[in-house]
């Protein structure tokens, strides 16, 4: 286990959005194929991450191994040893190494978290929890434990990736020690997934605001499940709020719309985003440019599916429990060692 690590996480809260699949699942595809040889996959859920926000708990155990199926669908492939699809929870040297990096991180840097802002907006005081605050701290430590290098998360997640990076050098300075891996910057992280700059997709509806699968029964037309029937979806393409400007350009400030239809293109023909702006700027039948999105987005579904439905659970279950127990081993290791330079062994 001495490779460098490429780490991935996508919560269980609900399920997984078109989003999910273009910023995060994708580029985990994509690094697989090209590095499966040379680098270390862990591919989790975090689960206990998964109710920062209030959920149906009753749903919470299946759904997390039905998560960890829609890496499987995408292409992951369990037969290789460097691979390690897991549950955060099952690791539980994780939860203390966060418990210890709530007293190395400030109130108000957790206060300046843009993520938090946004899931507590307009709610009670009463009814946010702890956990949304401490979020970054957990996801800070499922990547410091492991030592991982590249974090291939969408854009959202930018500010929470600079928080890991800055614990860790803390951490270390403070002790003087290099014992935690900080990982790479974030433009190299965007660049090590294959992009120029970070992803965000937006909602269909409300082209401002990102696809969220913790929004989808506020904004059901905005938001493509994975599981959506593909006809479905290739309707709410169709109706996506667009512009009245009637000229197809990339342009995400005046044309948001526009612009997130041809991200999503670009991302699922896996063409360059400048090989779909070539093709349809200055184009001016909108009606034209949805249709081939919507295609795209129906056969991607509808194979997707096919594949979500083929993967054996028990192979699957088999893979999930020998990963967890290597690294539980791995990750009690890295714990002790963490607890020795505070102090708390000898
Ligand atoms: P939630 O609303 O519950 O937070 P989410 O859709 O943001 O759901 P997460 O589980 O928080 O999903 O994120 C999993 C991964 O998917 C992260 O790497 C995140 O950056 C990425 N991701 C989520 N939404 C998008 C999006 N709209 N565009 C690109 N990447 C996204
Ligand atoms: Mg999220």
């Amino acid at each position: 286990m001495s490779q460098e690590i490429i780490l991935n996480g996508i919560r269980s809260n609900d399920t997984p959005t078109l989003g999910n699949y273009i910023g995060s699942i994708i580029p985990v595809i994509k690094l697989q194929n090209q590095y499966v040889d040379k680098y270390q996959f862990n591919l989790f859920i975090p689960d206990i991450l998964s109710f920062t926000t209030p959920i149906n708990h009753q749903d919470l155990y299946l759904n997390t191994v039905q998560n960890l199926k829609y890496y499987v669908a995408a292409g992951i492939d369990i037969n290789y040893d460097n691979i390690f699809i897991y549950r955060q929870s099952y690791i539980p040297a994780l939860s203390e190494l966060a418990v210890i990096f709530c007293n190395f991180t400030g109130f108000g840097e957790m206060s300046r978290m843009t993520q938090f802002k946004d899931k507590s907006l307009g709610k009670e005081k009463e009814s946010i929890s702890v956990g949304l605050f401490t979020y970054p701290i957990l996801m800070a430590a499922d990547i410091l434990l492991y030592g991982a290098s590249y974090i291939p998360v969408g854009e959202d997640q930018k500010q929470h990736l600079e928080f890991t990076r800055d614990i860790a050098m803390r951490i270390n300075n403070r002790f003087n020690t290099d014992l935690l891996k900080v990982p790479h910057e974030w433009q190299d992280q965007v660049k090590f997934a294959g992009h120029q700059s970070g992803l965000r997709i937006k909602s269909l509806k409300n082209p401002d605001k990102k696809m969220s699968k913790s929004n989808f029964k506020d904004d059901p037309n905005g938001t493509i499940l994975l599981i959506d029937e593909p006809d479905e979806a290739y309707k709410k393409v169709m109706t996506a709020t667009t512009d009245s400007i009637g000229v197809i350009n990339y342009n995400p400030v005046n044309q948001p719309g526009i612009t997130n239809l041809m991200n999503i293109l670009a991302n699922l023909v896996d063409e360059p985003i400048e090989k779909v702006i070539t093709i349809w700027q200055g184009q001016k039948n909108y009606s034209k440019f949805k249709t081939a999105v919507a295609d795209e987005v129906r056969i991607f579904l509808e194979n997707y599916q096919k594949a979500l439905n083929n993967i054996d659970e028990s192979d699957l279950m088999r893979k999930i429990e020998s990963s967890e127990y290597l690294l539980r081993d791995v990750a009690t290791q890295k714990l002790y060692k963490i607890q020795q330079i505070i102090g708390l062994r000898p």
